[in-house]
């Protein structure tokens, strides 16, 4: 129960990722306000958790109004703010010379905008509680390259500064602030994304997940209850002295250059097939 009393703001709340913070952070004690587009999503979400401990605001977070209504639901709610968690995005593919208009402009507002929006609203209330935790899920897409995804890319390294920013600005407040940058997770996200393009490779989206996931060094695409056990710890006590942090949790796989990572797979291979290391489920002797 680390997070116990504490009241945090979580938008996205009703898929993937949000699901899952929200689902950790009653867990650990916090009472939540779970936002995002469909009512009915959320709702659901809602239903699975213990009343009295959530409350839930449709809207969109890249309109000053809706974020507004978010952040007087969750204060109503809780009678405080401490803990805001930054979760709602989307990806749109496309090459600078290729990418919509109008894709870009949207993943700027969802992406980079709307957690400014959200942080602008909190910030206050958390100000005059004494402090709080501002955590905002970026990407290992912020820190490397994605063949495609330009837009979503940009929208994630700057919202990387925005948070250093933020944890600067607002340090002798007490407020603390911090990136999560998730490698591959298998949520609606990822399943959509990825599989669009294991379609055009002629994949199943089994096949073409386990392909991707030989080059991570865990070999494995992460559950989003990976990424809610850090998110607990930032919104806690715990984490006291961490700000302006920006933490990889991708199963290893920014750390292999894309060079090592086919070396690795080719010699993994070559010493199974050789038998110099145990198979899974062989103890070697
Ligand atoms: P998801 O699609 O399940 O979640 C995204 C959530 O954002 C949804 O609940 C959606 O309703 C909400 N949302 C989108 N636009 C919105 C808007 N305008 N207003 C309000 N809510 C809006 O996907 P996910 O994988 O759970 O992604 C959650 C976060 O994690 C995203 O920011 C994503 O970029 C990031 N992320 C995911 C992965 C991954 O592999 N899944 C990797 C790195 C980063």
């Amino acid at each position: 129960m680390k997070i116990k009393g504490k009241i945090a703001l979580i938008t996205g709340g009703g898929t993937g990722i949000g699901a899952a913070i929200a689902e950790r952070f009653v867990a650990e004690g916090a009472k939540v306000c779970i936002t995002g587009r469909r009512q009915e999503v959320l709702d659901k979400v809602a239903k699975s958790l213990p009343t009295g401990v959530v409350v839930t605001c449709s809207g969109d977070v890249s309109r000053e109004e809706d974020v507004s209504r978010m952040v007087l639901t969750a204060v109503d709610f809780g009678g405080k703010l401490d803990v805001l968690v930054n979760n709602a995005g989307i990806g749109a593919p496309g090459a600078v010379a290729d990418l919509d208009m109008k894709d870009w402009r949207r993943v700027m507002e969802v992406n980079l905008t709307g957690p400014f929006l959200l942080m602008k609203a909190a910030i206050p209330h958390m100000i005059g509680n004494g402090g709080g935790s501002i955590i905002n899920i970026s990407s290992v897409g912020g820190l490397r390259c994605l063949p495609n995804r330009s837009a979503y890319c940009t929208s994630k390294a700057a919202l990387i500064m925005l948070t250093r920013q933020a944890a600067l600005d607002y340090g002798p407040y007490k407020i603390r602030c911090n990136a999560v940058c998730p490698g591959g997770i298998r949520t609606a996200m990822t399943e959509h994304d990825f599989g669009s393009v294991g379609v055009l490779l002629g994949m199943d989206n089994d096949t073409f997940f386990s392909t991707i996931s030989s080059n991570i060094p865990l070999q494995r695409f992460g559950d989003a209850s990976e990424i809610s056990g850090l998110c607990a710890h930032l919104a806690s006590d715990e984490s006291s002295f961490t700000t302006g942090a920006a933490y990889v949790v991708d199963g290893g796989s920014s750390i292999v250059s894309v060079v090592g990572a086919s070396i690795t797979n080719q010699l993994k291979k070559k010493t199974e097939n050789e038998g110099q290391i145990a198979k899974p489920g062989e103890v070697k002797r």
